[in-house]
């Protein structure tokens, strides 16, 4: 553990209150859009029985309280997909910090922190393709909003904002890694001038899988200029018995999730679609800031130590 801040400096930059402005620009965005689509706003949890068992190793970040082992939510995917079993909300968000003891080898990536939060959103009823159009207009209508109303923070920073256009670029990551390799998402990233989306993405259980052509009903949504990873989500498997059998085959232990099947087995869960965007990386994107630090207020860089 380093400790490399000295976290006074830090608020205190000149262009810290810009980069606030525009953060705060973009959730004041998404809020409105959500009301436009009646979307229902959910509090978040901080404290479950179970959390998303990711697609890749973090350090364990559980902890014992009065007898029973509670996990710090690592996203709400699994209460997303819970809150969803009603059946009569068409849509749900929440603003969710997520803790993820990430590796300290992710420290240079510019992306990562051990904490955060996303704008977690679920669509009833959804395919893919639904949610991805839905994403698409959210992101034009934030980019548009903060260009209009942070012109001089962002000329300040030194930023230009192009608005993309709909709809984005899809590519397939089987394709992709045939061309580029196992770095295809950087590759491309720092190819493409506005966001893209990659699909088809081997990850966790609770992702759909199409019954006949196996590919993952899954998608990233990509940043340019070498930004990298923004958003990642997917159609959403309901069913018990195909959850148990994705489990076997990703060797992820069905004990760890008993609440969560106990209600997929009685037939609560409903398809749904949806997905998360990192507040922080948005940000970061906005003000094309090199790493997620400059562009987060208290950053939590793994390997880095906190300071406070
Ligand atoms: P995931 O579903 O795991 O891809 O997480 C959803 C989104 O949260 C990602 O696409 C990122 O925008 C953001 N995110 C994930 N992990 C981190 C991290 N360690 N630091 C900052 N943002 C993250
Ligand atoms: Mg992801």
């Amino acid at each position: 553990m380093i400790l490399v801040y000295k976290i006074i400096e830090h608020i205190k930059k000149s262009e810290m209150k810009d980069i606030l402005k525009i953060q705060s620009a973009v959730l004041k965005a998404t809020h409105d859009f959500m009301w436009l689509k009646e979307m229902t706003q959910l509090m978040p949890v901080m404290l479950s029985s179970v959390t998303d068992p990711l697609a890749h190793d973090v350090f364990d970040s559980s902890i014992i309280y009065d007898g029973q082992r509670l996990e710090l939510t690592k996203s709400m995917i699994l209460h997303k997909q819970i809150s969803m079993s009603r059946g009569d909300m068409k849509g749900i968000y929440i603003v969710s910090p997520n803790i993820r003891l990430e590796r300290p080898e992710c420290k240079d990536s510019g992306r990562h922190l051990i904490e955060f939060s996303q704008v977690d959103i679920e669509l009833k009823d959804a395919t893919g393709e639904e949610f991805r159009k839905f994403m698409e207009e959210l992101i034009v209508y934030i980019l548009s909003f903060v260009k209009k109303e942070c012109k001089e923070e962002l000329e300040r920073i030194g930023r230009k904002i192009e608005i993309p256009k709909t709809p984005f670029k899809v590519y397939d990551s089987v394709k992709l890694k045939e061309v580029y390799g196992a770095d295809y998402e950087k590759i491309v990233s720092e190819k493409e001038k506005e966001p893209f989306w990659i699909t088809d993405l081997y990850r966790e259980f609770y992702d759909k899988e199409d019954p006949i052509s196996k590919k993952h009903l899954n998608y990233d949504l990509i940043y340019p200029e070498g930004f990298g990873e923004g958003l990642s989500g997917a159609e959403r498997e309901h069913i018990y018995d195909i959850i148990i059998e994705k489990m076997e085959r990703r060797k992820t232990d069905p004990k760890m999730f008993e609440p969560y099947l106990k209600i997929a087995k009685e037939g609560h869960l409903i398809p749904t679609a949806g997905g998360g965007f990192g507040v922080e990386r948005m940000v970061r994107f906005l003000t094309g800031k090199k790493h997620i630090r400059e562009a987060t207020l208290f950053p939590r860089v793994p390997g880095e130590g906190i300071e406070i």
